[in-house]
């Protein structure tokens, strides 16, 4: 069925397994050994670009949208769509900001330390750079429905891709009150069809991807390897915007690890084309209360292994949080997933990119957060995860306070405002149901509104006091 001389395709991530798929093929499943695929490219015949000339030219041709597009001027780079079938609607206009506030609280010098702040795009958060190329994938094939399982965000970025386009229906499953205020209200707004499940991510991520199968529905979440493709652009835009010059880390939260996966595929292929003479370090920080992978990485030793990772390892650990009943649990919702559908691409990219996985607490989410806030782009306590690992790091030694380093803040500030305000609330019962019960103790960066009677004498007193 595949015929293999194409020069596109799925290939099975495991080394030692030949099971391949064709461009076209939407199970994104090994037929071999039920392992994830890759989207594959034979580069020899792609005659894939040899510096990075083939994107500068396009700067000046952003009334083009292949051109405009923040993925898709890198088309060259993610081959496996005829230009005629992208589907846009302007992603990736993201920016790479330079934060002396957040290097001066992670314990970094100034001007080594920078935001790639990816809540600009459409949706508000960086799964757009995904939804487009799963999009355009599901254009190829003939779709007309579209499903994910979401924490929010990819529910979103689907809900606004179909909206936008007229292409596909949404279809979400999301679980009970566990989604945030904003992504909850993206997916209603943009008309998507909403399914609640009694049940956390972890359960409608299992249930999704039998519904999809049994409908021929076709899948968007990151086991999708079409989307990681996109994915793979934001590393593109931190490299353009830092002159082609790699940095030292990239510093991202984990949930289902499908960014970190798409990263380290990103910079094992510019590699292999000789684009960049040596890759980054990749550092994903979980939550304290979802932390699979830096369990298994960082205190089990789970290691890559050329494909032969110890699946033992894993399998006993779901064991272990099936037999106590453990369910995932941080304020950081986007990456509230105990168990992670990527996490052997995310072994994978971690060997290719000499990775290491960290654990954040609650409080150290919300306080980076705040940080974040403070000094400029405001972004939603997932993202933040990234800011409290890069301390943490620092703090042990382990990344050096002159290296380059690069935090990826991958949603909106606007994605959760009940978190922000509860952080900032001088109620204490605000502050107890969203963070108290999650172990945070206090708000250490609390910026309280103050509360004056409604008098000039007083008002001003108030201003004169406060903000001198
Ligand atoms: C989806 C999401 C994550 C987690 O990314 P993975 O690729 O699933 O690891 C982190 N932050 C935000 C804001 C997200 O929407
Ligand atoms: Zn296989």
């Amino acid at each position: 069925m595949v015929a293999m001389d194409d020069a596109v395709y799925q290939r099975c991530i495991d080394p030692n397994c030949d099971g391949v798929l064709d461009v076209k093929d939407t199970s994104f499943r090994c037929p071999r050994c039920g392992d994830l695929m890759d989207v594959a490219y034979d580069w020899d015949r792609l005659r894939p670009p040899t510096s990075w000339k083939f994107v500068e030219q396009k700067w000046s041709r952003r009334t083009d949208p292949l051109c405009y597009s923040g993925v898709w001027r890198f088309r060259e780079l993610l081959p496996f769509a005829p230009p005629e079938c992208v589907v846009t609607i302007g992603e990736g206009q993201t920016i790479l900001q330079c934060a002396d506030a957040v290097a001066t609280y992670t314990g970094m010098k100034p001007g080594r330390v920078f935001l790639q702040y990816e809540g600009m795009n459409p949706s508000g958060s960086f799964k757009d750079n995904g939804m487009t190329a799963a999009f355009t994938h599901a254009r190829i094939v003939g779709a007309k429905r579209a499903a994910c399982a979401s924490t929010g965000n990819t529910s979103a970025s689907l809900a606004v891709y179909c909206s936008a386009t007229g292409a596909m229906r949404a279809i979400i499953f999301i679980g009970s009150g566990k989604i945030a205020y904003g992504k909850l209200a993206q997916a209603l707004d943009h008309g998507a069809l909403t399914i609640q499940i009694a049940g956390d991510f972890d359960d409608a991520m299992a249930r999704v991807q039998e519904v999809a199968g049994k409908l021929g529905i076709y899948l968007v979440n990151s086991i999708n390897p079409f989307r990681l493709e996109g994915q793979k652009t934001i590393m593109y835009r931190i490299l353009e915007a830092l002159g082609w010059e790699v940095p030292d880390w990239v510093v991202v939260p984990g949930g289902n690890l499908g960014n970190v996966s798409s990263f380290g595929k990103a910079f094992g292929e510019l590699h292999h084309l000789g684009l960049i003479k040596r890759v980054p370090r990749l550092a994903v920080i979980n939550a304290a209360g979802a932390n699979t992978f830096f369990h298994l990485t960082q205190r089990h030793g789970l290691r890559w292994e050329s494909g032969r990772w110890d699946r033992e390892k894993l399998s006993a650990h779901y064991r272990a949080l099936d037999g106590e009943n453990v369910r995932a649990a941080t304020i950081a919702s986007a990456i509230e997933i105990n168990r992670p559908v990527n996490l052997p691409k995310a072994l994978r990219a971690l060997a290719t990119c000499g990775g290491l996985a960290r654990e954040v607490t609650d409080q150290e989410i919300v306080d980076a957060k705040a940080k974040v806030g403070s000094g400029g782009l405001g972004c939603e306590p997932a993202s933040a995860a990234a800011v409290a690992g890069l301390r943490r790091l620092r703090l042990e030694g382990v990344v050096d306070s002159d290296e380059r380093v690069v935090c990826v803040l991958t949603g909106h500030q606007l994605k959760d405002p009940n978190a922000t305000v509860a952080y900032h609330s001088s109620d204490p019962k605000t502050f107890d149901e969203m963070l108290g019960r999650r172990g945070v103790r206090r708000a250490n960066f609390a910026n309280r509104a103050v509360q004056v009677r409604n008098e000039l004498a007083e008002i001003i007193q108030a201003i004169e006091v406060y903000a001198r």
